[in-house]
């Protein structure tokens, strides 16, 4: 088996890395010279819509998945006359615009934070009469770890906002006094087969998650699977798909989803039986999904923009070191560290020695 990723990142290494020992090989269209997967899988080095590589890439693999939402969608869907692509062209089409995504959560019951769309000044003076302030004003695409993002405090900052978005499509929406975030990381087979990981509370720092905590039971649960069933089934999706959430009291209000492996879900590597990146690996081939269950207590911590001490990690118990091989700059994620143990001390413990990572 052969799978062609769309990218050659981070997510494309970790999924190379859990699919080789089953047997998958795997090649990676993407265009940075220094692209973190190439050590792990054979490198098509080219931009995503070249149609030479796009050609090469399906004459060479059974079928294709990608590792982020801004691959273009000429290039999916031109890949899928050809092979599948998973997860399917209508949920990346879906996903990579939070006034679609937003809308479809609303058609399926899904709760969300008010919102509107911006075509006009005077759309977003009416629409911050109806969902109030403070509000955030988000780019429709592309916006990830915050960017493309405007905190809008009071309305005479409205006028230069809209200026500063130079009519690139955006919405606005409420901002949400959330008690804490998180997200369920969820699995659909091509045959339908579901799994779900156990929730994953998130700490996020200037819009870039910072730390993960693996929640065992927690009450919210049960509600955040449907809600994700709701979508798998909806979208008749294939592969992992990950929803961020808001919790509100007892609610649930979803921030926004992402058709891929997510980093809220690397924990699963070393904290659950099977992790997310086996599971997508297997829901895209129609291979039987794995358990999702908890091994321990785990928490991650991203490793963004300076490398640790490798030492001062691994002299640590229950601390798994993950780098991606790619080169410090201020705010990017370059690595990760999976605690995880039995015992809930053991862990804080582990924490408290690798200091501020
Ligand atoms: P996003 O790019 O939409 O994932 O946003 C990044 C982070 O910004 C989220 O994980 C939240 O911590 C924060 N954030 C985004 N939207 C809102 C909102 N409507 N209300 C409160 N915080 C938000």
């Amino acid at each position: 088996m052969k799978v062609g990723i769309l990218g050659g990142g981070q997510l494309a290494r970790m999924l190379s890395l859990a699919g080789t020992p089953l047997g998958v090989d795997f090649v990676f269209l993407c265009q940075a010279h220094d692209a973190c997967a190439a050590t792990v899988g054979e490198h098509l080095h080219a931009r995503f819509d070249d149609k030479q590589a796009l050609e090469q890439l399906a004459a060479q693999v059974d079928l294709v998945t990608y590792e982020f939402e801004s691959v273009p969608a000429e290039s999916v869907e031109y890949l899928n006359r050809q092979l599948p692509v998973y997860p399917p062209p209508q949920a990346l089409a879906t996903a990579r615009d939070r006034l679609h995504e937003k809308t479809l959560f609303n058609e399926l019951g899904v709760k969300t934070a008010g919102f509107v769309n911006l075509t006009s000044l005077e759309d977003l003076q009416q629409a911050v009469a109806t969902i109030g302030l403070p509000a955030i004003i988000k780019t429709r695409t592309e916006g990830y770890d915050g960017k493309g993002q405007q905190f809008i405090r009071d309305a005479s900052e409205l006028a230069a906002a809209w200026e500063a978005l130079h009519g690139v499509p955006a919405i606005i929406e409420a901002f949400v006094p959330f008690d804490r975030e998180v997200s369920i990381i969820a699995a659909r087979s091509v045959s339908g087969k579901m799994a779900f990981y156990p929730l994953t509370e998130n700490e996020h720092r200037e819009g870039i998650l910072r730390k993960s905590t693996a929640l065992a039971n927690d009450p919210m649960q049960k509600l955040a699977e449907s809600y994700a069933e709701r979508l798998l089934e909806h979208l008749d999706y294939v592969g992992v798909l990950a929803i961020e959430f808001f919790q509100v009291g007892d609610a649930l209000l979803v921030n926004e989803m992402a058709p891929r492996v997510h980093n809220s879900g690397h924990w699963t590597i070393e904290g659950a039986e099977t992790s997310q990146f086996e599971n997508h690996i297997r829901a895209i081939l129609d291979w039987p999904l794995g358990s999702t269950a908890l091994l321990g207590h785990s928490v991650m911590l991203n490793l963004i923009g300076k490398l640790p001490d490798n030492r001062k990690v691994l002299a640590q118990p229950h601390a798994h070191l993950h780098l991606y091989g790619k080169d410090e700059r201020p705010g990017r994620k370059i690595g990760h560290i999976t605690v995880c143990a039995k015992d809930e001390a053991a862990v804080s413990k582990t924490i408290r020695a690798i200091g501020e990572v």
